[in-house]
């Protein structure tokens, strides 16, 4: 007998033949050994995917089941077990919450089999992915529509980040790296174990994002600048570390098991026909950090000591890629080390901060930048303000032009008494000098010089 118990009232008495309660303990163990009469069934047709000798058929979890075929047909006899073992003990399937998918390499053309519930039972329809437990695995297993709805509800999560921000005026770097950890990275990061070792573009991308908005730079900066200054481990560092957690898990699983089974078996189709699976993907990250051994005798991974390799591949990747852009010449020179600097870590203001790394980056609307927007040469990108017939680039607007010597004065002696042999340093090391021992100054002077500078272009 049951009842409802609604506000603490109970409704009346009625009888329940069958189901089980919702949220009840023993409900899942309770329909567990009522769907084993369902999965012997399967079973008991032979029909499946050979995994080391174990035949695989349906992939059950909760009320969500998955039959596996290795051709229409025997799926459609799959489906039609079901349907009747579903008849019998009077289950009820939900025809348009079940779909088949077809998985294949890409120059195959998909299935045009009619696939119906039952014999004369309602069609089910062939879609191009299925979500299971919150992933889809898409027709060729490319995971791009997982990671496309990953990167929409990672955009939506920096949204109420950023508004946060704003709403509270300022956010120190430690803050703001802290809740992007925790709130953006989880949703971004969901399932990498699996599809992790890949590029996601579409993530990438919220991921650069975050980073703009606090170093306050525009969609057309150079994103090895900012990377280098914020110092946040990459998205692909953080999805291969996930593929080798799970790659420890999976070594450490009981060799009984399907999982383990199944992960043997991958590694294997991995060496006999060159896949592109998840077996591939951890034996590339190991092959990239010096420990393929340990793939081959299936060992665990230190995860710390991979980070640290992981990590250092990609500093040096960085480096090149500054080497190599010309609008990072000034940057280039001034930074060295990749980690978190030093006027990000301070709590300059907002403005002040964006000047300073516009001006890093080889941003900042001086002529050298403006110029290329009008396709001048570089030599003509003169400065207008003074009649030195000099470049406005950062190193004038700084450091030489007559414009502003009345801001300068003040702020150059404050420097020299602060900086060590201020006189025999060449601009850039003057320049690397002011970011690391008076930042706060230093944005206060831009700040006032590039105001003045605006005020007189649009004199
Ligand atoms: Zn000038």
């Amino acid at each position: 007998m049951s009842c409802v118990n609604v506000n603490n009232s109970l409704t009346e008495w009625f009888y329940t033949l069958n189901g089980c309660r919702q949220g009840d303990v023993t409900s899942p163990t309770a329909f567990s050994i009522v769907i084993n009469d369902l999965i012997k069934e399967l079973k008991y047709t032979g029909i499946g995917v050979d995994v080391d000798n174990a035949i695989v058929c349906a992939l059950a979890y909760a009320d969500d089941i998955a039959l596996i075929a290795d051709s229409p047909e025997n799926l459609q006899k799959l489906l039609t077990v079901t349907y009747n073992w579903c008849n019998k003990w009077r289950f009820m399937i939900n025809p348009s919450k079940s779909n088949v998918v077809h998985y294949r390499n890409p120059p195959k053309v998909q299935t045009n089999f009619i696939f119906t519930l039952g014999a004369g039972g309602p069609q089910i329809q062939i879609t191009d992915s299925y979500k299971y437990l919150g992933v889809f695995l898409d027709q060729y297993l490319t995971f791009q529509k997982t990671t496309d709805v990953l990167s929409n509800a990672a955009g939506r999560a920096l949204g109420g980040m950023i508004n946060k921000y704003k709403s509270m005026g300022e956010m120190g770097y430690r803050t703001y790296s802290k809740l992007f950890d925790s709130l953006v990275c989880p949703v971004m990061d969901y399932g990498s174990s699996i599809w992790g070792g890949k590029s996601y573009d579409s993530l990438n991308s919220v991921f650069n994002r975050a980073q703009r908005f606090f170093t306050g730079v525009h969609r057309l900066c150079p994103i090895d600048g900012f990377t280098g200054d914020m110092a946040w481990p990459s998205n692909r560092i953080r999805w291969k570390l996930e593929a080798l957690r799970l790659l420890n898990r999976l070594v450490k699983t009981d060799k009984d098991r399907l999982v383990y089974k199944i992960f043997r078996w991958d590694m294997t189709c991995h060496e006999n026909s060159n896949k592109s699976n998840f077996a591939a993907r951890v034996k590339q990250i190991l092959c990239e950090t010096n420990l393929k051994p340990l793939y081959k005798n299936v060992n665990v991974v230190n995860i710390d000591h991979v980070k640290e390799c992981l990590i250092d591949t990609w500093e040096s990747e960085w480096k090149t890629a500054v080497t190599n852009k010309s609008k990072l010449k000034l940057y280039k020179s001034i930074k060295h080390k990749f980690e978190v600097e030093k006027y990000l870590l301070l709590n300059i203001d907002k403005y002040e901060k964006s000047l300073l790394s516009q001006l890093r980056y080889g941003i900042l609307p001086l002529r050298t930048e403006t110029g290329r927007y009008v396709n001048e040469r570089p030599e003509e990108r003169i400065c207008t303000l003074c009649n030195t017939n000099n470049i406005e680039n950062a190193e004038h607007f700084l450091f030489d032009c007559p414009m502003y010597d009345n801001y300068r004065l003040e702020f150059m002696h404050k420097a020299q008494n602060c900086i060590n042999d201020w006189e025999k340093l060449s601009q850039s090391e003057c320049l690397e000098q002011l970011f690391e021992v008076m930042p706060r100054a230093l944005g206060k002077y831009v700040k006032e010089i590039y105001l003045y500078h605006r005020s007189q272009i649009y004199k």
